[in-house]
């Protein structure tokens, strides 16, 4: 994995992870307002069944006390199928034994007081309790099922899954859905006493929301979402990045060419112009020979007159061509820039080719080291020393292949220090790399380092080779530091 690519990793991890915590939560949400809904369900369905039997009562009150066998208290539980057993206490009767036992008759003196229906105190835990009217002339019974008072078709389906349902009166618990909900991501509650005043009891519903509870698939389709979009933000950037360098790579190679025209104009100009002044000065020196002779005078004279002004004007041409050439750079002006940076950025230009060659690339030092200088010269002469270490470490055998580049700063100097673990330079070449045409390898120019100590020394710098003692060609750089630090 290149360094480049980490920044996109931590972008992907964030930006997957916010929106599954956005879509988690809006998720939770909805969970809990479902429940919240079916808890209202569920406690609307029980205070109607409540109001029901208030109403049974009343109606059995209402009526005349019948001992027919078409007594209406024997058809009841047929309809209402909660109601397990419909009893009734003439003036004069007393209640049956279980019910007295069930405290029936405490609850009928209760409901006198009260003027309203109430349930007896013992048999909620069980699900089985009385709800008793005091009414004249006969007070009425009714044993209540708490588990049947909902059919199992109206109540909602999930209070039937994973969550505790259970009615609750003075402590006594009675559980109409058992299951204890664990520890979880939220814990739903929802408690409120029946709406009605004779079966005063709450319900409660709870449940906790766990990891298996989230919508996995949503979070996995936003997961893909993002990997998709990240990874085509990468390789949109990895290409453009890729043609950057490219664009770089060309410039830089475009001034690289120039320049070494310029260097091998100077060197013909150097060549030629010597050559020249001697051919003048001969000539001249014929003609006056000549002048001692009485034979073709005029003629030789002539002639010798004209291969002056000739080598007078192969001269001027020559002395024309080096001043058009003057300077070598590409003419951009000098700036004070951060040595490091402008090696790190050409260093990143031959990335690619470090990469494809294997070679351990380490790059340190005074980062602050500041010089005044022309930024594409600078460019151009760690483009050729490091263009030749790359050539250099062809020649060892890939494990052994680093390339080590550092900046140093003191006593008024940067520098810029470029060494390889390749093969070295030959001792009898070491005096000679930086002439002109000096090369020992097939197909080389040898211009490149001429061409990179002139640029140095265009810029107030200086460029040495020499062997590390491991044996590595090592080039060092030193350009005058900037004057503020
Ligand atoms: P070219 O690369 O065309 O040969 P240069 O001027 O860049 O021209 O290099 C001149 C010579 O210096 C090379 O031919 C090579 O012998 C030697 N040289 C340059 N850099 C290194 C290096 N890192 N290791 C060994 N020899 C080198």
């Amino acid at each position: 994995m290149t360094a480049r690519a980490w920044p996109w990793l931590l972008a992907w991890a964030v930006l997957t992870l916010a929106g599954a915590v956005v879509l988690g939560s809006r998720d939770l949400d909805r969970q809990e307002e479902a429940f919240q809904t079916d808890a209202r369900i569920a406690h609307r369905l029980l205070s109607q069944r409540a109001v029901q039997h208030d109403a049974v009562l009343a109606m059995l009150a209402l009526l005349q006390p019948e001992t027919t066998p078409d007594d209406p208290r024997r058809r009841l539980p047929a309809i209402f199928p909660q109601l397990l057993r419909v009893e009734r206490r003439l003036q004069h009767e007393s209640w049956p034994a279980d019910l007295a036992a069930q405290g029936v008759a405490e609850a009928e003196a209760a409901s006198r007081r009260l003027r309203h229906a109430t349930t007896a105190e013992s048999g909620f835990a069980g699900g089985r309790l009385w709800l008793v009217l005091a009414a004249e002339p006969a007070s009425y019974a009714l044993q209540l099922d708490l588990k049947g008072m909902v059919p199992a078709q109206e109540w909602p389906a999930a209070l039937t899954g994973a969550m505790s349902v259970a009615l609750e009166r003075d402590g006594a618990r009675f559980v109409l859905n058992e299951f204890v909900p664990g520890p979880g991501l939220r814990q739903l509650a929802f408690r409120k006493p029946l709406a009605s005043d004779s079966q005063a009891y709450e319900i409660a519903i709870a449940r906790s929301v766990g990891w298996a509870d989230l919508p996995w698939t949503v979070l996995l389709l936003w997961a893909l979402a993002v990997t998709a979009v990240v990874a085509a933000h990468f390789r949109y950037h990895s290409q453009t990045r890729a043609r950057q360098r490219a664009e770089e790579l060309l410039r830089l190679g475009q001034a690289t060419r120039l320049n070494a025209l310029g260097e091998l104009a100077a060197g013909l100009a150097h060549e030629l112009n010597q050559p020249l002044t001697a051919v003048m000065a001969n000539t001249q020196a014929a003609g006056r020979l000549l002048a001692e002779d009485p034979a073709e005078i005029a003629t030789a004279r002539d002639a010798m007159a004209q291969a002056v002004a000739q080598a007078q004007r192969a001269a001027d041409v020559l002395g024309r061509l080096r001043r058009a050439i003057g300077q070598p750079g590409t003419g951009e002006p000098s700036a004070p820039l951060r040595l490091l940076d402008n090696a790190r950025h050409t260093l990143d230009l031959l990335e690619p080719e470090c990469r494809a060659r294997n070679v351990v690339v380490q790059l340190d030092g005074d980062a602050k080291a500041t010089v005044v200088a022309d930024p594409v010269a600078l460019e151009q002469i760690v483009h050729n020393l490091v263009s030749n270490a790359l050539q250099a470490l062809e020649c060892v055998p890939e494990p052994q292949r680093r390339l080590e580049i550092s900046v140093l700063a003191g006593q008024g100097n940067a520098v810029l220090r470029i060494a390889d673990s390749g093969p070295g330079i030959p001792a009898d070449a070491l005096p000679r790399v930086f002439e002109p045409f000096f090369t020992t390898r097939t197909g080389g120019l040898g211009l490149g380092l001429s061409l990179s100590e002139t640029l140095a020394s265009s810029m107030g710098g200086r460029l040495a080779a020499a062997n590390s003692a491991a044996g590595g060609a090592v080039f060092t750089l030193t350009l005058p530091l900037a004057a503020k630090q």
